[in-house]
């Protein structure tokens, strides 16, 4: 039984304030913080912030303060082990539709605190208790290393966002993160070289932040540093493009150059065919749905197409998209929703239309690894969690080498190729 709840403003990996909520029940106190990103979507639950002169706008107290003194109320002497209720209670207390009025942030807090009391309540791991509500079987996912970081995420002039490596051919996550950190520091050698020691400089999300503007250039740089590791069969290349960033009412201001969605597209072909790239996340605006179908159709539904500011884990944007074709893989963001069950929702409507699922942090973390639990819980395919550098991103792949270990012969690693 929820015995007490309260939260505390604490701060995420750029140093700027957010929620955290602890949960008494007679097993224990249970804590939860949440993300907070930059290049959010539109459609995204909304993430409720002071605004005023206290942290530049950012303090989050008005979301403390729904929770101490809406949300504990609501659910103090509620059963912990009922999570899609909880949820619920929330939503409705809220109202709006999209979690303004409480604020994404203080509703999904609470939602993950009361996920890990549940897990404890029934004496299972985390993992084990999301897969038992999700109905699906446990999978380690292949990480999603993003090693050169651009667009929001870094001050250079790169238009895409981020340029992953993926090492669909390990045989367990162990050999992917042997993998992603030696070809990591592989490719730092190679940046250091070529632009200087300054280009080693790591962004938001611990790839490195060259100062490059052609989007090809960490292209060739990544291709290199897979080839000098030795992984060229083991590693592919995953780009998320976040073009909604760079895009001005009818065009993408690309390189410095107005461009029309038609170029995009023909451009996206011209280095699918160059190069090892394995998925796509995001290559139009969060509108355009047609074109994203456009490019899954015509690249013959061998890459993987992601769908995330489209997308914004939101059950109805989902739908949309599996009749208009425009993806076939969902990234998963929880606080893009704002609740554990309603994220299950989400990921459990793209498995059953024969999807993909790429479980998400934000660029804006914090030291709580539950996305990597979640992964695992969802029987998720991949899971991104930044460079393999930097505590809040090594915290999520560290408990994943963790969940693997306890799993033991019981492991079942992605299987992509
Ligand atoms: C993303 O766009 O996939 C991402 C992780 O960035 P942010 O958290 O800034 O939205
Ligand atoms: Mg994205």
């Amino acid at each position: 039984m929820i015995k007490d709840i309260s939260a505390l403003q604490i701060f995420d990996s750029r140093g700027n304030p957010t929620v955290e909520c602890s949960i008494k029940t007679e097993k224990g106190k249970f804590r939860a913080a949440v993300p907070s990103g930059a290049s959010t979507g539109k459609y995204e639950a909304i993430e409720l912030r002071d605004k005023g002169k206290a942290y530049l706008g950012k303090g989050v107290s008005k979301a403390i303060h729904n929770i101490n003194k809406e949300i504990a109320p609501l659910l103090k002497g509620k059963d912990e082990t009922k999570q899609e209720e909880i949820d619920r209670l929330m939503v409705e207390l809220d109202g709006t539709g999209n979690k303004r009025k409480l604020g994404a942030n203080a509703i999904l807090a609470v939602s993950m605190a009361v996920c890990r009391a549940g897990a404890k309540a029934k004496n299972l791991p985390l993992y084990d208790y999301i897969s038992q509500m999700s109905k699906r079987d446990r999978i380690v996912p292949c990480p999603a290393f993003n090693v050169i970081n651009g667009g929001r995420h870094a001050g250079n002039n790169l238009d895409f966002q981020e340029y992953m490596m993926l090492p669909v051919g390990a045989k367990n996550f162990k050999e992917a993160m042997q993998i992603g950190t030696e070809t990591y520091h592989i490719l730092k050698e190679i940046i250091e070289e070529k632009y200087g020691k300054d280009a080693t400089n790591v962004g938001d999300e611990g790839g490195f932040a060259p100062p490059l503007d052609n989007p090809e250039e960490p292209l060739k740089l990544l291709t290199k540093a897979i080839k000098k590791a030795g992984y060229e069969r083991k590693v592919k290349i995953g780009l998320d493009v976040a073009a909604s960033e760079f895009f001005n009412q009818e065009n993408y201001l690309f390189q410095g150059k107005k461009i029309s969605k038609e170029e995009l597209l023909d451009y996206y072909l011209k280095i699918i065919k160059k190069y090892p790239i394995f998925s796509i996340e995001d290559p139009f605006e969060e509108n355009d749905f047609d074109s994203f179908a456009l490019l899954t159709i015509r690249n013959g539904a061998k890459i993987q197409i992601v769908g995330d500011d489209l997308l914004v884990t939101n059950p109805n944007r989902i739908k949309k998209a599996i009749d208009a074709g425009s993806c076939n893989a969902l990234l998963l963001k929880v606080n893009q929703i704002g609740s554990v069950s309603e994220a299950i929702d989400s990921a459990n409507l793209a498995f059953n239309n024969g999807w993909r699922v790429m479980v998400s942090h934000r660029s804006g973390e914090t030291e709580d690894t539950f996305i990597a639990d979640l992964a695992v819980g969802l029987g998720a395919h991949e899971i991104k969690s930044g460079a393999p550098c930097r505590a809040e991103r090594t915290a999520k792949y560290n408990q994943l080498l963790r969940i693997e270990k306890e799993l033991g012969d019981k492991a079942v690693f992605s299987k992509l190729n």
